[in-house]
Parts: C-alpha cells; sequence; structure tokens
C-alpha cells in the first residue's frame, strides 16, 4: 500500500502530540506556488501544494514538521514579522527529523527560540 500525501502528512503530525487539532489542506487556494504554508494568523491548518510535494516525496516528512513548527510559533504569538521565524522553523525541523529544509543556515544562533518550539518529551 502506497500512503498518500496526507496520509503522510498527517502521520507526522500525530507523532507530535499537540497537532490533532490541525486541518490540512490540500492544493489549498491560498498557497500559489509554495510548496506549503500556514497562516500565522490562522494557525488551525497547513496547506499543502500536492503536485509540488507529489513530486518530491522525499521532502515531504521534512516540509510538514517545518510547517507545524510554524503552527507553535503561531500559538506562542509569534507572526511573520517575528525575527528568524523561516530559520528557527527549519532548524526546530532538523531537531525533529527534518532532512530536507530551505531557510536552515546557522542553527547554533537560535538554540533558544528551537528549544522553545520543542518539547523535551520529543527530542
Ligand atoms: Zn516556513
Amino acid at each position: 500500500m502506497k500512503l498518500g500525501l496526507e496520509d503522510v502528512a498527517r502521520a507526522v503530525l500525530d507523532r507530535l502530540g499537540d497537532m490533532a487539532g490541525v486541518g490540512l489542506s490540500i492544493d489549498d487556494p491560498d498557497i500559489g506556488n509554495h510548496l506549503a504554508g500556514v497562516w500565522m494568523e490562522d494557525p488551525t491548518y497547513i496547506m499543502l501544494n500536492a503536485s509540488r510535494l507529489n513530486a518530491t516525496p522525499d521532502r515531504v516528512v521534512s516540509v510538514v514538521l517545518h510547517e507545524a513548527m510554524h503552527i507553535r510559533q503561531a500559538r506562542l504569538g509569534q507572526t511573520s514579522s517575528t525575527p528568524g521565524l523561516e530559520e528557527v522553523a527549519d532548524c526546530a525541523a532538523i531537531e525533529l527529523g527534518a532532512t530536507w529544509t530551505w531557510y536552515a543556515r546557522d542553527c547554533s544562533t537560535w538554540v533558544d527560540e528551537v528549544t522553545a518550539l520543542i518539547p523535551v518529551t520529543e527530542l
């Protein structure tokens, strides 16, 4: 059996423990050409670009982890203008096992911010 994008994404979220109420919007009309996204003003769902992600299935877990970190950042009151938002999401995703990231450069800069996003039980 081959799992679809939504199945894989849901499995990643289930592993995190605090994402049960988070929806998945496959090919959301707002996604444009982005791989995936979260509106920081409405951290209740993750948008996924199915055609792009289905072409790069090895990135799906990493991308969903990154977006889940945006959900946590938003729950902490962070916004799209919070410094380091993208890099911190990548660095936290790496801590959780992501193998593909776009923004991460120097994660040693963001240790405190990353720590704030990951419960010790997930490390
Ligand atoms: Zn992002």
